[in-house]
């Protein structure tokens, strides 16, 4: 179990993460459109199956050896209409599903959640990535508005990417601290425990 009390180093992180994410530009606050520094139409490495990767702008982690650096400015990026997104996924009927990358998808948890309810009410499976953990995102779910994102999230690799644990590679993970956690059955347990997935020897379509 993480430590996330307020005395533990990566409770101290998340807090200064949360106080700062509380300064937000507005234009980040928006439920039609999303601030993006990139997308990937077909990938096959970020998730199960065959995904469309959309990576979002702004992260305020800054985790040592973060491999999209260029994506942790909240001035940078595009924006892009959320069911402009989903026109561009429709044109591939190969998809299994889309990824929500970063950045940190989590800073624009209202466009990001309306992306994530309408590819799932469209049938794909949504992946997201964030820094924060899984217990965070629960914690402060309600004052910051994160709850439609995990709501409409299947898979969430959780955590702050950490240098010193990203051998051996992981499928899907950066770094071993981070976890693959079905959010569906974790929050159906009702002890919100985190239902983690081992997806290290796993082949093939896993959705
Ligand atoms: S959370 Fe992800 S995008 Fe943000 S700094 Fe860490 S590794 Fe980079």
């Amino acid at each position: 179990m993480p430590d996330l009390s307020p005395q533990g180093h990566l409770g101290e992180h998340l807090e200064k993460s949360l106080r700062e994410s509380l300064c937000l530009p507005e234009n980040l606050r928006d439920e039609k459109a999303i601030k993006i520094a990139g997308i990937v139409e077909e990938s096959f490495s970020d998730g199960p199956g065959i995904r469309f990767v959309v990576f979002a702008q702004g992260c305020r982690h800054r985790c040592p050896g973060c491999h999209n650096p260029e994506t942790h400015p909240f001035a940078g990026g595009q924006k892009i209409e959320v069911r402009d997104v989903l026109r561009r996924m429709r044109k591939n009927p190969l998809l299994d599903g889309i990824t929500l990358s970063g950045g940190d998808p989590f800073e624009q948890a209202e466009g990001f959640g309306a992306l994530a309810e309408l590819a799932k009410k469209n049938g794909y499976h949504v992946m997201t990535y964030t820094g924060y953990l899984f217990e965070f995102l629960l914690e402060h779910g309600e004052e910051r508005g994160w709850g439609r994102l995990l709501t409409w999230t299947d898979l969430l690799v959780d955590g702050p990417f950490d240098l010193a644990r990203r051998f051996p590679p992981s499928r899907f993970r950066g770094s071993s601290n981070q976890r693959i956690i079905d959010v569906q059955r974790s929050l159906s347990w009702g002890a919100r425990d985190p239902r983690v997935v081992d997806m290290s020897c796993r082949h093939g379509p896993l959705i």
